[in-house]
């Protein structure tokens, strides 16, 4: 991380050098050119002052001539002709425009050019500064447009006296496309301009006559490091032009010099380029070299991180639980570590390129030890985990032990390890085990035979306890009607001679022993075994042939019965009598409820198949169970019902022979009011049903 936020930092110092580089290549490269530019302009300033010196002569020569001062004092035309040529001659041999004398009202009386423009005598010069000049007595050098052409010209001008008075002048016109010719357009370009800014010459013929203005109204100063101005003018020609002036005060005239800055530019990219490429390189080398360095470092820490490994490998394997011990695929021992010598009783020495077979009791484990060791070189060796075999210690001491061989993984030759634990102490725990359970196996089954002997004894108990309440409520119930009955025959006897009374009372002993005939019936049912054979019986069947049985109470009672069957298998597994005879305790405990009910009566059967099973719900709207007997109704022997009304075993019968039948019953009250009893039965199944009855 430290090392590429320097890589970051030294780029950015790379681009800035770089940028720092260009910008002084630029500056130092400006200043070159400006120092070249300054001695360029020197040079055609004096070349032009040369030029304009070479002149000066002139108006004084032609000053000092007799003819031109005999003409101006005595003015004829053949001295105006000779005069003119002789300064012909003189402009030809000077290189001057044109030369031409002015009479002391400023009009031409003798001209170089005389044979090509005479109209040039018709015109006044009076106004003109070179002739203004002179008149005040003064060496005129005036720029001014020629009066003729309109080009561009430079004026010298010279008093003429004749005995202190001012007769005329004489002027030499040059005009600037001379000093345009002479100072040429080789080398850098300029220009001179005139003091309202005009370009009067110029190194570039088409930009004489154009404002200066026009060139470099967009120019910019920069100050170089040097504390040099420079001024440039961006949109003169295609370059970026670095323009030197120079104002030549007594003129009025301001020489410029033009140079090109793109060298200034190149330089300055090139540098630039040059250091970046510097800097990349720089940068390119520090990464290479990070990089190496980071990988030797990586190599050093991966050697380091194996070598850790490795030794921690062969600390495990050292100090491991469990024996290891490699072998080549001869089965010659090659490496054991501590714990299988300590296990063999063994030492180095002793174990090395030893069979390992010898370890091992070839006689106790010659199957999967013998075929692994024959298989080793060959390629039908197969793995194995977790045999057991018994090992033999180096003193003859034998052990049992687990093994297992697998093939190492690995190029060379084959290897193979061999994983050996001693379960000697396992074995030993096993065995605890197995007397452990032996004996547990004892102790169970005589607290079992203990245990069975205790429950006898308790449903014996239990059998003598109800047959005890059995015995005192059937004593109770018989005793009521035999002293009845005996009363009745007692009065009977008494009756004899009124035979009309005695056929009463015998009905009423009739009726006795007709209770006291339900009341055995009952114990009998109560007593009744359950049925060999179980026959498919329909429930639906069952309930309609009770309902017949209870017909005429309905009628009495003026009960509102609803019967509800299933729509399909409708059968259980049982006996028709004993099935009625539940419906029977069921319907009549659910009548004896709604004795007392005030309002309708209902009674309501509903039966649903409910996969397996066959459920009856049979709910009426008598009074109820209270709550706190809920759990005691199935008892055999409890009742509610006034002594001589209930027996209490209606309940327990129907409960015995449910469950004799594999199901069972259970009451609720119902919200509504009233008591809901359901019941439940395995649903009749032919094939299952007929193999349980076959076996
Ligand atoms: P018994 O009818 O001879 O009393 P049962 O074993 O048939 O004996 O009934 C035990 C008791 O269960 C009855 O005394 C009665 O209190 C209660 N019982 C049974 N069926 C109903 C029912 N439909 N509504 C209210 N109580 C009931």
């Amino acid at each position: 991380m430290r090392s590429a936020l320097l890589l970051v930092a030294v780029s950015l110092a790379a681009v800035l050098l770089a940028l720092f580089a260009a910008h002084r290549a630029r500056d130092w490269t400006l200043q070159q050119l400006h120092r070249q530019g300054a001695e360029t302009l020197l040079e055609r300033v004096s070349e032009m002052r040369g030029w304009l010196d070479g002149y000066d002569y002139l108006p004084f020569l032609l000053t000092q001539n007799r003819d031109v001062r005999a003409l101006l004092l005595y003015p004829n035309q053949e001295m105006g002709v000779r005069v003119s040529r002789y300064l012909e001659q003189t402009s030809l041999v000077a290189g001057s425009t044109a030369l031409f004398i002015l009479d002391v009202g400023g009009r031409a009386v003798a001209f170089s050019n005389w044979r090509d423009q005479q109209d040039f005598y018709l015109r006044s010069h009076a106004r003109r500064n070179y002739f203004l000049d002179a008149r005040k007595g003064e060496q005129g050098r005036r720029f001014a447009l020629a009066g003729d052409t309109g080009s561009p010209a430079f004026y010298l001008s010279a008093p003429i006296y004749d005995a202190r008075r001012f007769v005329g002048a004489a002027v030499v016109r040059l005009n600037l496309e001379l000093l345009q010719r002479r100072l040429g357009n080789a080398g850098l370009p300029w220009l001179l301009s005139g003091p309202e800014g005009t370009l009067i010459a110029a190194s570039e013929p088409t930009w004489v006559g154009r404002a200066l203005a026009s060139l470099s109204h967009s120019e910019q100063v920069q100050r170089l490091l040097n504390g040099t101005e420079i001024r440039r003018w961006p949109e003169v020609l295609e370059g970026r032009r670095l323009a030197q002036s120079v104002e030549l005060d007594d003129l009025g005239w301001t020489l410029t010099v033009l140079q090109d800055s793109e060298p200034a530019e190149r330089n300055s990219r090139t540098a630039g380029l040059f250091t970046l490429g510097g800097s990349i390189a720089f940068c390119l080398l520090l990464l290479y070299l990070r990089e190496r360095r980071l990988k030797h470092r990586s190599q050093r820490e991966t050697q380091l991180a194996l070598r850790r490994s490795e030794q921690r490998q062969r600390d495990i394997i050292d100090t491991a639980q469990v024996g290891l011990i490699t072998v080549d695929s001869a089965g010659r021992m090659l490496f054991l570590n501590g714990m299988a010598l300590k296990q063999f009783g063994l030492s180095p020495k002793l174990a090395l390129q030893q069979p390992l077979s010898r370890l091992f009791c070839m006689s106790q484990a010659a199957g999967p030890l013998e075929a692994a060791l024959s298989r080793l070189g060959s390629s039908g060796f197969a793995p194995l985990t977790g045999q057991e075999a018994v090992g033999r210690r180096a003193d003859g001491s034998e052990f049992p032990l687990m093994f297992s061989i697998r093939e190492m993984p690995g190029n060379g030759q084959r290897r193979f390890l061999v994983t050996v634990i001693d379960i000697s102490r396992r074995k030993r725990l096993e065995q605890a085990l197995r007397d452990a359970r032996d004996s547990l196996e004892d102790k169970v089954e005589a607290r079992t035979r203990e245990l069975h002997s205790m429950q006898q004894e308790l449903i014996q108990a239990e059998k003598l306890a109800a047959l005890g309440r059995m015995s005192s409520a059937v004593v109770h119930e018989l005793n009521q009607p035999l002293t009845a009955m005996r009363t009745y025959v007692a009065i009977c006897r008494q009756l004899n001679e009124r035979p009309d009374l005695l056929a009463g009372n015998l009905e009423q002993i009739d009726a006795l022993v007709d209770r006291m005939a339900l009341i055995t019936r009952q114990l009998k049912t109560f007593a009744y075994r359950k049925p060999e054979r179980l026959e498919p019986v329909s429930l639906g069947d069952c309930i309609d042939r009770t309902l017949a049985l209870f017909g005429t109470r309905f009628d009495e009672t003026g009960v509102e019965l609803s019967v509800e069957r299933c729509s399909g298998e409708d059968r259980v597994a049982g006996d028709s009598a004993r099935l009625e005879q539940v419906l029977i305790n069921l319907i009549g405990n659910a009548l004896d409820a709604m004795t007392d009910t005030q309002g309708t009566r209902r009674l309501a059967l509903r039966l649903t198949s409910r996969g397996e099973q066959l459920q009856l719900e049979v709910c009426d709207s008598g009074g109820g169970i209270a709550e706190d007997v809920l759990d005691k109704l199935f008892d055999p022997f409890f009742t509610t019902k006034s002594i001589g009304s209930g027996l209490g075993l209606g309940l327990a019968i129907v409960r015995s022979i449910l469950r004799d039948l594999g199901g069972d019953i259970d009451a609720r009250n119902r919200a509504g009011g009233g008591a809901c009893f359901r019941l439940w039965l395995p649903a009749w199944v032919e094939v299952t049903t007929t193999n349980d009855r076959e076996t």
